[in-house]
């Protein structure tokens, strides 16, 4: 059985408010800039945004997943970021929760020494998506991913998916636009 673990911003946390706050769309690009502040400009005016930000609609299904499992998060987050987030996950997490603060790089590596292991992710900047799941987002679309997620119901038939190996191993066959909803 594969293990999951997830990335927190765009997967479990939405930092939409920020992007609804500064009456914008969600961004196409990963580096974005407002006014010409990035979001770690904007976070810093007002910090309580992060603990304010609402779970994504993907989180009642990875909830759902872990059941009472530990849930494993790999974020990358400012040191200044680090204590509101904290409490993000303290406020919304009953399980027990292992953090790593991991940047990309960081997660690309260890997925590569942890072959059981999958990543639900929504960053674009990856070498490759193959033990990654993406949730779709408007700046990820140029990310090669197998495994595209749009719905919380397309999520749920991932995971519920006994063989999600096996799934990888079909996708990376397939046309990249193919859509999980395809998967049987
Ligand atoms: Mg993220």
């Amino acid at each position: 059985m594969k293990k999951i673990v997830i990335d927190l911003d765009g997967v479990i946390r939405n930092l939409g408010i920020i992007f609804d706050k500064l009456n914008i769309s969600t961004p196409t690009t990963w580096f974005w800039k407002h006014k010409n502040k990035d979001i770690y400009d904007w976070v810093a005016i007002d910090y309580n945004i992060l603990l304010k930000a609402k779970p994504t609609k993907f989180f009642p299904i990875i909830k759902k997943y872990c059941g009472k499992n530990t849930i494993e998060i790999w974020s990358h987050q400012p040191k200044d970021w680090q204590p509101y987030t904290k409490q993000w996950i303290k406020k919304y997490i009953k399980n027990k929760v292992k953090i790593r603060w991991f940047t990309t790089d960081q997660k690309y590596k260890e997925l590569k020494k942890r072959k059981d292991t999958i990543l639900i992710e929504d960053s674009p900047n990856f070498p490759s998506y193959k033990q990654i799941i993406l949730i779709d987002e408007p700046y990820n679309q140029k990310a090669k991913a197998k495994i595209r997620i749009r719905t919380p119901k397309e999520l749920e038939k991932v995971l519920k998916s006994k063989c999600i190996a096996k799934i990888m191993e079909y996708e990376m066959r397939k046309d990249e636009k193919t859509a999980v909803g395809d998967v049987r």
